[in-house]
């Protein structure tokens, strides 16, 4: 994205002209795209004399309104994304979900790290042995709701 300082118009992508005023971002260009300094008033590759009018150069405030403004937009799309986050999490019933998440996850955690000791052969028995205690953890899940 560019942003042209003299008319402050946001353009998408890295266009060589702001498309609302026909100014070149801080350069200029001759009609063969030629790239010059903005104090020069020939071409330095053709010679040609027909340069671009560039931008005005960056003051400090317009610098600062720039960050100001990407700043409030990255603030509100994360405000937005917590927003929808903390929704997430408040529709969740956590008093009967965490205990069993957490030890979900303890027990994969503790499965993968166990896989990484174990040798080829060893692994099949691993993964057996893996089921086994999904079957044990998913009783164990049934059991408990069966007491409330
Ligand atoms: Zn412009
Ligand atoms: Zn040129």
């Amino acid at each position: 994205m560019r942003r042209c300082t003299s008319c402050f118009h946001y353009s998408r992508g890295h266009p060589a002209y702001c498309p609302r005023c026909g100014r070149t971002y801080s350069v200029r260009l001759c009609p063969r795209g030629h790239i010059n300094g903005r104090s020069a008033q020939y071409c330095t590759d053709c010679g040609s004399d027909d340069l671009s009018t560039p931008a005005a150069p960056e003051t400090w405030l317009s610098r600062v309104s720039h960050w100001i403004l990407m700043g409030f937009v990255i603030v509100t799309v994360v405000i937005t994304l917590f927003a929808f986050i903390a929704s997430v999490f408040v529709s969740i019933d956590w008093s009967q979900v965490a205990p069993r998440l957490v030890a979900m996850v303890l027990m994969i955690g503790l499965l993968q790290w166990l896989m990484t000791l174990l040798p080829g052969p060893v692994q099949k028995i691993g993964k057996a042995a893996a089921k086994t205690g999904m079957k044990f953890f998913r009783n164990q899940a049934g059991r408990g709701r069966g007491h409330r």
